[in-house]
């Protein structure tokens, strides 16, 4: 479930400074993909934000976070996923790699992770998903994830040719995130050990 995410400067851009916003990195395309909207319904997209400020202000941890690894301002992907995310709305976000999608998807999903409102132990399994088609990928995010590290929140990685028990190990001790490719999701969802 999409939490309420608080988030601040919503910003007032007109129609020409959002063209202009999107010319100036690399020409981004921000299509809307929603098909099933009733007639007379609007779904706008929100406009894109340019400091981690506006994106973040009422997380003063995650903000401690950018200044601790020396980032300046976020990327053209994460000003225009922040605002939709923290949203709560969906998001397919295609882009070069090491263009920061990562950070991305994952710092919108700590804040909903941490905003939902049934209990960490009433809920059946991991909080939230991240599959990755390869073993490389997923071991990728899961650094990102435990370098970003914030509020003790726990990410395991689970990926097929390593293994099986140590992986179902760090399950059992406690996940907030998992990582995981297919296979070895599947194979672990099969079994009963992750749900
Ligand atoms: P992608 O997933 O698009 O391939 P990554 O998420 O792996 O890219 O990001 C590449 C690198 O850039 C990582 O080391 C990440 O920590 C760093 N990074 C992410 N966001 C920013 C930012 N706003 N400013 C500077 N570096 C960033
Ligand atoms: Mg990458």
């Amino acid at each position: 479930e999409a939490c309420q995410a608080k988030m601040h400067g919503w910003s007032n851009m007109s129609k020409e400074d959002r063209d202009q916003f999107f010319l100036d990195r690399q020409n981004i395309l921000v299509p809307e993909l929603m098909k099933s909207l009733s007639a007379g319904q609007q779904c706008r997209i929100p406009n894109p934000i340019q400091t981690f400020q506006q994106a973040f202000h009422d997380y003063p941890d995650l903000m401690r976070g950018f200044h601790r690894q020396g980032f300046t301002e976020p990327t053209p992907i994460q000003c225009m996923a922040w605002p939709i995310l923290m949203a709560g709305l969906d998001f397919i976000g295609i882009a070069q790699t090491g263009t920061g999608k990562t950070l991305a998807f994952l710092l919108p999903g700590f804040v909903h992770l941490e905003g939902q409102t049934k209990p960490r132990n009433q809920r059946r399994g991991p909080t939230v998903l991240i599959l990755s088609p390869t073993r490389e990928l997923a071991t990728q995010i899961q650094t990102e994830c435990e370098r970003f590290s914030y509020h003790g929140i726990r990410c395991v990685c689970v990926y097929g040719g390593a293994d099986r028990r140590t992986q179902l190990k760090k399950l059992e001790e406690g996940c907030d995130v998992v990582v995981a490719t297919p296979g070895r999701l599947n194979d672990l969802l099969d079994s009963g050990k992750i749900s």
